[in-house]
């Protein structure tokens, strides 16, 4: 177990890599504690891989992950967090735009009894382009989440290890670590931290990023609602198949033993009631089994946490 795993994806930042390796290490030295650092290689087609060799030859300390392709900044920080051995984990871009100077900050913060720290960019180095759309999509996750940060997209970040343990990330779901993770109840706060410009190479995402972003805000608003009380959604769907096979009931009773007692009547009702029967059975049979899941899964993650002395006092 080490004190402190600091990671970081790289996707094609070969210019950057020794200076970031440089900073990180003096901002670690600092802070007096026994690090890694974890260099997470998303599949760079440049001179990146070579360069995170060389740093990682020098230093023991820093160590290098390589995905064969490129599998996105969400995937490269899941395999950090993977193999992360700090008791805190650290995550900042590798563009040099995050400054390693700001560690400090967050695990005094940390130490003030959070689970997670977050960085603020309050002063951000980057184009009117950019940071319009951020502010809409900070607004919109605070509203759909409830959990109203300002920049929600600051890869600066800092996680005790039990919570990013227990995190399985997919698609953008790192823009959303601290609501997914102040939902399921670790302590978050946001804190100001430096940001500079891109000094080398460009940014890897363009406009398409606003689809995506939206998309995965909608999944992760939908996982959360859905994995608290699944048996509610499939309520909400049964419910009328309910309502509508009691009608057809009555309209079958009305027709064939009513009015049309002695006539060949179609069988259309008594067919609509048994489709709606089935329906409504099938629903709730799903819902109640959905529940049970999620019910089990929770029971897993509190054992988990009770063994691993990862909960409240
Ligand atoms: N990155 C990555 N894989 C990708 C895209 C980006 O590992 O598919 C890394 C990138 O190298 C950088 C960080 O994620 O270290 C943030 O990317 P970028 O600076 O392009 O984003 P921006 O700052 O423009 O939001
Ligand atoms: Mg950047």
């Amino acid at each position: 177990m080490k004190d402190l795993s600091i990671v970081i994806p790289l996707y094609n930042e070969e210019e950057s890599v020794d200076a970031l390796c440089e900073e990180v290490r003096a901002a670690a030295d600092r802070l007096n504690l026994d690090y890694e650092a974890l260099l997470v290689d998303d599949g760079s087609t440049d001179r990146t891989p070579e360069k995170l060799r060389q740093v990682c030859g020098r230093d023991p300390r820093f160590r290098a992950l390589r995905f064969r392709r490129n599998y996105g900044q969400t995937a490269a920080l899941q395999a950090g967090f993977d193999q992360a051995r700090g008791k805190v984990v650290i995550t900042l871009d590798g563009d040099l735009q995050n400054d390693p100077a700001d560690f400090g900050l967050l695990l005094r913060t940390l130490d003030e009894g959070y689970d997670v720290v977050c960085g603020w960019r309050r002063d951000r180095q980057d184009s009117l382009s950019r940071r319009v759309p951020s502010v809409a999509a900070n607004w919109l996750i605070g509203a759909l989440t409830g959990i109203r940060l300002h920049d929600n997209g600051c890869t600066l970040k800092a996680y005790r290890a039990g919570v990013v343990k227990r995190a399985r990330l997919y698609a953008e779901m790192h823009r959303f670590m601290a609501p997914m993770m102040s939902l399921s109840g670790s302590r978050c706060k946001e804190v100001v931290v430096n940001h500079r410009a891109r000094r080398f190479g460009r940014s890897k995402y363009g406009f398409s990023r606003i689809w995506k972003v939206a998309l995965d805000l909608l999944a992760v608003r939908m996982l959360l609602g859905f994995t608290t009380r699944p048996a509610k959604w499939f309520a909400v769907m049964a419910v009328p198949f309910f309502f509508a096979m009691m009608l057809a009931l009555a309209a079958s009773v009305y027709v064939h033993f009513g009015v049309a007692a002695d006539e060949k009547y179609p069988l259309v009702f008594p067919a609509v009631t048994i489709l709606c029967a089935f329906a409504f059975a099938h629903l709730t049979i799903v819902g109640v089994f959905s529940e049970l899941v999620v019910r089990m899964g929770d029971f897993k993650e509190t054992e988990a946490a009770l063994a691993s002395g990862d909960h409240l006092p």
